[in-house]
């Protein structure tokens, strides 16, 4: 239980990483930019200044933060590169304490059944006169109508377990890929738009070779974002295309090796916890 608040004040009360003229010229170094997600002269436009790689402004703590993970409501303040580990460590020890109460509400129960006999005990209906013999669905019936309070921190404790618990394997995971849950967003929309514009400028590419001498032909025509985000024009030739097309690889390339995603799952996991040792 101590542990639990210790957590929990710890990633409340522990700066994420606040950006601002005594951090920049040490937030700024901190990352390599990968020039996908995060490029160099992205301007902060409240802070004013050049956002460092992975770092994310705040709309709801109105300031910039290093590494920033993401704003979080149970903590009412943003998760980034300072606490995020203590971040860690409140889901891990508070699905560790459901955990034990969902165990402890269980033996208590037990305890109750077999204080009562409740295993194969007879029940007379009053209205009706029939006798029933309890079985499983009836002793938790009986259980929830005695014990309604108790059941229902139990139920609580056990849902709250499983999904402390999946956010807890969630956020290993991301830590395995050396991601945050921004840039893991971030990244999939990413991936996805650039898989489509390839898609959309190979066939484009295929569709002009294929009318070439006849270009009247040919009513397939760029998609509105491939032209709003990768400047590709309506009037662009094949070698242009081709052009395009080797940039937009070239990049799906980059996506796959971000600089700082780090190697393994032990080397990202001692990066969460030291965010202030030197950077391999
Ligand atoms: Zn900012
Ligand atoms: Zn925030």
């Amino acid at each position: 239980m101590t542990l639990c608040y210790a957590c929990y004040f710890a990633a409340c009360w522990v700066d994420p990483g606040t950006i601002n003229e005594k951090t920049y010229a040490k937030a700024v170094h901190r990352f390599p930019y990968d020039g996908v997600l995060f490029t160099k002269k992205n301007k902060c436009t409240t802070c004013k200044f050049e956002k460092p790689a992975r770092s994310k402004h705040c709309s709801m703590c109105n300031v910039c933060f290093e590494k920033f993970d993401h704003h979080c409501i149970w903590i009412n303040g943003c998760v980034g590169l300072h606490n995020y580990r203590y971040f860690l460590a409140f889901i891990f020890t508070h699905f560790l304490i459901t955990f034990y109460g969902v165990i402890v509400g269980g033996l208590i129960f037990a305890g109750l059944i077999e204080e009562k006999k409740l295993v194969g005990a007879k029940f007379r209906n009053n209205a009706t006169g029939e006798t029933i013999e309890a079985d499983w669905m009836f002793i938790i019936n009986y259980m929830m109508y005695h014990y309604h309070a108790f059941s229902f921190v139990v139920m609580l404790c056990m849902v709250c377990s499983i999904m402390l618990f999946i956010f807890f394997v969630y956020h290993m995971y991301l830590v395995k890929g050396g991601l945050t849950t921004n840039e893991k967003v971030k990244l999939s929309q990413m991936q996805h738009y650039l898989d489509k514009v390839l898609s959309f400028l190979q066939e484009w590419l295929r569709r002009k070779k294929e009318f070439e001498t006849d270009e009247s032909k040919d009513e397939f025509k760029p998609k509105k974002e491939a032209i709003e985000y990768y400047g590709v024009k309506a009037e662009m030739n094949t070698k242009q295309i081709e052009d395009k097309i080797k940039s937009v690889k070239k990049d799906i390339e980059k996506t796959k090796n971000l600089p700082y995603t780090g190697t393994s799952f032990w080397g990202n996991l001692y990066q969460v916890m030291f965010p202030n040792a030197p950077f391999p």
